[in-house]
């Protein structure tokens, strides 16, 4: 009898279809992660003196910045390659990967149960949006077998049936079900595991080290300029230090901080603007993800899944007190907007085309529009929408209730039946769910776009990669869980790039850009009398980004907000910041950073617009011209009418690149991809065998 058949006749016995409650102990283990200490890298004995300064100088074969889950998989890769392999991070466990998730915080790889995947599928639904390189998706694709299995080798508790099948579900942009999780925080565990292993492995970390500048000369990265807060007083009050190096691994993660409303953790900053100021080219700036979830000043947090499968009560709340259940005025039903919540559990990400024909992201426009009238926006868990029956849902909403055997009374009832974690979270941090309300918002939560690499993380300037959140390999959409993916897929391809060219370590002697370069750092960190005060230049960037490039992006406002942005980070590069002591030296170097970001994805959206660009991905571009408009019960959408998107922009990609004056905006088509079906072993063993296969992709003129 064929495995088939043996599957459909056999009935699985009753007890192992049940929900067992989970024990404390263990819900605490996969909410509560400690991680590992770190210990310090040892001192350097080095030193030049520039401005009269003492700059320790350190070299490595490699080095990589940040230790996400991205940067620390490059760095196992690496070190086990035989590399000589350094990681310098602004703190061990922070960024995104640490410190953010959901509900059941996402990985997205080929599936592993029954017939198994097709990789040429998985690549088309990665790239689905467009705007995204062809060879890069099935690079992804074919990947994420191995990387993935190498998390589960590490220890990475990715749960599996009783047959060793990993347990799968659909996330957004996901048709077939391809995502897994180990609860709220899977990439925190990820960070646990591969930190764990890079300590074995004996990689060396320099904790409290951030990156400020890379350092270029004849057309290669040299290395960076970084502010280290464990350089002891043998070095400079600024913390200035010269890290040279073979190659250079920018692994820095998303740019949290550009936006006022966001569910990044605090002090994500990313590198972008660092490496757009030494000119190297980024890619595809206009393409993030937007989405509701906790906001900034209490926990940030993702509301996807069952947070919102669950369907708490909606509503806002005003100076006065007044609670309203505002989505009754956008929807025609309660039946409507209670499915349409439920849906944001696995359509989370914001997109225009679902506001129309009330779908799910009529939702976020609704909670958009509450908030600009000044009113708090909360979930209810203890309550029921009024007049919500579980009897009267639409079939997908019912079905997964159904299904997961959660036909309970209350929303808090049917979270704690389908996920005790996401409860627990909450009141780790704080707010116990059971009981009180909790305020969120739509916010800025993943920049798709990013430093330009090819499917080795080789970005333009020699000598230098990029991978994760910082690198620009999504399109315009991408399924949840692909950031993850592609951060480990592109960790074993950067190192095993790295181990084909083993990057020698810088030899002795510090060459002349590299000196001068310390020297004009160190007047930065140092401050300027007369200079802006970084909050101030801080609240201009968020507020201008939140409100004229947010995921409601009236066109008319692009022009000018890119004009205002130009003329700041005018202003930041040639006046400075005043800094208050030598601890905060790294603080304009952060937001000279932000003002040449901000600029650059402001003059990508109105290079868009004024190609007739219209709404995809994470935003909604209003016009008045526009073909759309949402439509709600009792709401005038006109404000809200909107540009179609134009297919021909799908297939290619929008690059930035400065040139010391001026964001230089250009087109590139899309990468194309081979028929995998051409590819056979006698043909393609020879040019694996010679490192031939590397060559291939970014060409360094
Ligand atoms: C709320 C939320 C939920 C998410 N959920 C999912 C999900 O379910 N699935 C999914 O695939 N993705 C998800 N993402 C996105 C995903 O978490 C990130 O894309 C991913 O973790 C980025 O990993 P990374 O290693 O590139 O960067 P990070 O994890 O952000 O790490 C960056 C590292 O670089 C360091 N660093 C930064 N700047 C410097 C510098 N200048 N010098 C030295 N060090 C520096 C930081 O300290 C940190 O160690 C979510 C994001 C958020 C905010």
């Amino acid at each position: 009898m064929t495995l088939d058949r043996r599957v459909s006749s056999l009935q699985p016995p009753a007890s192992s279809l049940q929900p067992l409650p989970v024990p404390q102990n263990i819900l605490d283990a996969l909410t509560r992660v400690d991680m590992p200490a770190v210990p310090p890298a040892a001192p350097g004995r080095e030193m030049i003196e520039v401005a009269g300064a003492q700059v320790p100088v350190f070299r490595h074969g490699v080095l990589v910045v940040g230790s996400g889950a991205a940067g620390l998989r490059a760095a196992i890769e690496a070190k086990r390659a035989g590399l000589d392999v350094c990681v310098a991070t602004m703190s061990p466990f922070g960024g995104t990967s640490a410190c953010s998730g959901s509900d059941k915080q996402t990985l997205h790889t080929a599936g592993t149960s029954n017939k198994g995947d097709d990789f040429v599928n998985l690549a088309a639904a990665i790239g689905a949006g467009g705007a995204m390189d062809l060879d890069q998706a099935y690079v992804e694709a074919v990947g994420s077998i191995g990387a993935f299995s190498a998390l589960q080798y590490l220890g990475l508790p990715l749960p599996t049936d009783r047959f060793g099948a990993v347990l799968r579900y659909q996330t957004d942009h996901d048709e077939v079900g391809r995502a897994t999780s180990c609860g709220p925080r899977t990439s925190r565990l990820m960070v646990k595991v591969l930190v764990e292993e890079a300590l074995r492995l004996g990689v060396p970390f320099r904790r409290r080290c951030e990156a400020v500048r890379l350092i270029e000369d004849g057309g290669r990265c040299l290395g960076v300029i970084a502010i280290d807060r464990e350089l002891g007083e043998v070095a400079n009050p600024q913390g200035l230090c010269l890290i040279l190096a073979g190659a250079t691994v920018l692994a820095t993660g998303g740019p949290g901080e550009l936006y006022r409303d966001s569910v990044y953790p605090r002090h994500c900053y990313g590198s972008l603007g660092m490496a757009i100021e030494a000119g190297v080219q980024v890619v595809n700036l206009g393409e993030s993800q937007f989405g509701i979830g906790t906001r900034r000043q209490e926990f940030p947090w993702n509301l996807s899944g069952t947070y919102v499968q669950v369907v708490p009560r909606v509503f806002s709340v005003d100076a006065a007190g007044t609670e309203r259940e505002f989505l009754n005025d956008w929807f025609r039903s309660v039946r409507e907007a209670s499915s349409n919540v439920f849906r944001k559990g696995y359509q989370w990400p914001f997109h225009a085309s679902r506001m129309l024909d009330y779908k799910s992201s009529l939702v976020d426009l609704a909670i958009h529009h509450e908030s600009r009238l000044g009113r708090t926006v909360c979930l209810d868990f203890t309550r029921n929408p009024t007049g919500f029956s579980l009897d009267d849902l639409d079939d997908d909403a019912r079905s997964y209730l159904v299904n997961n055997e959660a036909l309970l009374a209350t929303p808090i009832e049917r979270l704690r039946r389908m996920n005790p974690l996401a409860i627990e979270l909450y009141r780790m941090h704080g707010t116990d769910i059971a009981t009180q309300p909790l305020p969120f918002n739509v916010n800025n939560q993943h920049m798709n776009g990013g430093v330009a690499v090819d499917t080795w993380g080789r970005a333009s300037l020699p000598g230098l990669y990029a991978l994760g959140e910082v690198a620009g390999t999504h399109g315009v959409t991408r399924p949840g869980g692909a950031a993850l993916n592609a951060g480990q897929v592109m960790g074993v391809r950067v190192a095993r790039h790295l181990a084909s060219v083993v990057p020698a370590r810088p030899d002795a002697g510090v060459a002349q850009a590299a000196r001068a370069a310390v020297g004009e750092s160190l007047a930065i960190a140092r401050g300027a009398r007369a200079g802006f005060a970084v909050a101030s230049v801080r609240d201009q960037i968020q507020a201008r980004m939140s409100d004229h490039a947010g995921f409601i992006c009236p066109v008319a406002g692009i022009a000018g907000a890119k004009a205002a942005a130009t003329a700041l980070r005018g202003r930041v590069l040639a006046e400075g910041f005043q800094i208050s002591s030598p601890e905060r030296s790294a603080e304009p170097f952060r937001w000279r950073h932000m003002a040449l970001l901000s600029e650059a994805v402001l003059a990508t959206l109105d290079s868009y617009v004024a190609a007739g660009g219209g709404s995809r991905g994470a935003r909604a571009y209003c016009d008045a011209a526009g073909t759309r408009t949402p439509a709600a019960r009792a709401v005038d959408c006109t404000a809200w009418r909107f540009r179609d998107e134009v297919s021909a922009h799908r297939q290619e990609k929008i690059t930035v690149r400065w040139d010391g004056t001026t964001q230089v905006v250009g087109r590139e088509a899309l990468r194309g991809m081979e028929d995998p079906g051409r590819i056979f072993f006698e043909k393609n063993w020879a040019p694996y065998l010679t490192n031939a296969v590397y060559d291939d992709g970014f060409h360094h003129g």
